[in-house]
């Protein structure tokens, strides 16, 4: 077993720090506050080569690995969860194509992404979340293609994205077996895009709701199999849960670093608020589920790179590095104190943006369902 990145992993590591600190941190506060993504971060990202990262050295990507991405967006996310996601999640969007998509379809959709546009995977839809299996969008076959008809939110980057990967029930009483992903292009004709959505955390993300009504899809555009779109996004879900502890990660490291700070510098009762010991555990315990995190999170990018079936890893470092983060955020609010609640202090983004780890990707209530099933598998 060997715990030590390589001297290519660190560089890149290295250079995701930098660009975090230079590029990303000094945006954020406005960016939360503007609910907008400050466009020209994604082309300074670009131009490192730090977005796109897995895409297949074929398509002229950089091929790297789902540790490599991890290292990446744990630094993007320590300065801005917000940011950090937008920069990281066309990589959602990405993977089924890399995984279903043909030669043609992944030269003519996955290229443009690393000339910094932006695409979207749209599964969640108002009636379906955790339901996966529940989605109502329904394709039904026309000449030449498809026809959908439905709507999705809580859609990531689509106010930006150029594709939706959107998947649909093409045959409704097939429960899972039904569904079947689409590459749906941004200007076909009825799709439209909803206005931003206002959000608690994770404000410089954009999400949108996505309206498909009677939109033609040629057949050319299917990804994979009829009926393979359930097993589709499950897979992309082994490979994407890794990136999204990665996402906790990063927010965990800065409640830890902004906690350790302020209990050196600020006083109360004649010492330091670290000399405190109900303080001094509080970051200890934080330094805990911070490096378990990392462990089980690199555990699991490490098993999606050697091609292993990761289900239960996935699961396991998503869950935990989300619960790790939603607790240490309400801790570092603790630590702070009344300033803690203040909007100049960083700690209250933490604290709303953390949240979101726990929701989206598979709720933390979804990851034990997954967790306990691949538990009764073995
Ligand atoms: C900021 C943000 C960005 C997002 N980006 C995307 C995106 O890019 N693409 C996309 O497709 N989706 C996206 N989502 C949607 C996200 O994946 C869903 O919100 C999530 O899966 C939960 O679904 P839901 O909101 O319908 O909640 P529900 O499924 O209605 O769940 C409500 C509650 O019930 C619990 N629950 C439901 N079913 C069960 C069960 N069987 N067992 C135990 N508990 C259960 C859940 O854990 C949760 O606590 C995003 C969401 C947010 C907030």
């Amino acid at each position: 077993m060997n715990f030590q990145l390589t001297p290519e992993q660190s560089q890149i590591q290295e250079l995701a720090r930098r660009f975090a600190d230079r590029e990303i941190l000094p945006l954020a506060a406005d960016a939360d506050r503007q609910q907008t993504l400050p466009l020209q971060i994604q082309a300074k990202a670009v131009e490192l080569g730090l977005v796109n990262l897995t895409l297949p050295q074929s398509l002229g990507g950089a091929g790297l690995g789902c540790l490599e991405l991890v290292l990446v967006t744990e630094a993007f996310c320590h300065a801005c969860l917000g940011i950090g996601t937008a920069l990281c999640i066309n990589t959602l969007a990405a993977e089924p194509v890399v995984l279903a998509g043909s030669e043609v379809q992944q030269q003519r959709y996955l290229a443009p992404l690393l000339a910094g546009r932006f695409a979207s995977f749209a599964l969640t839809e108002p009636g379906a979340g955790s339901d996966v299996a529940g989605i109502r969008t329904r394709a039904t076959r026309v000449d030449g293609g498809w026809q959908l008809t439905g709507s999705k939110i809580w859609i990531s980057n689509a106010p930006m994205a150029d594709f939706f990967v959107v998947f649909a029930k093409t045959s409704p009483d097939a429960g899972h077996k039904g569904m079947t992903a689409f590459i749906v292009e941004r200007d076909s004709q009825g799709l439209t895009v909803g206005p931003s959505m206002s959000k608690l955390g994770q404000r410089a993300a954009p999400t949108a709701e996505v309206f498909l009504d009677a939109v033609f899809v040629p057949d050319t555009q299917r990804l994979g199999a009829e009926g393979s779109g359930f097993g589709l996004a499950m897979q992309v879900f082994d490979h994407s849960r890794p990136m999204v502890a990665a996402f906790g990660l990063g927010l965990i490291q800065r409640c830890v670093d902004e906690s350790l700070a302020y209990a050196r510098s600020r006083v109360s009762m004649g010492k330091a608020l670290i000399e405190h010991q109900a303080v001094a555990h509080k970051l200890a315990e934080m330094q805990m589920r911070l490096e378990a995190a990392r462990l089980l999170t690199y555990q699991a990018a490490w098993m999606t790179d050697q091609g292993q079936r990761c289900t239960l890893q996935a699961s396991i470092a998503k869950a935990y590095a989300a619960d790790a983060a939603m607790w240490c955020a309400t801790e570092a609010v603790q630590i702070f104190g009344g300033m803690g609640y203040s909007t100049e202090y960083p700690v209250e983004k933490l604290f709303r943006d953390a949240k979101v780890l726990q929701i989206y990707e598979g709720t933390s209530e979804i990851q034990r369902n997954i967790i306990a099933r691949e538990m009764a598998r073995n």
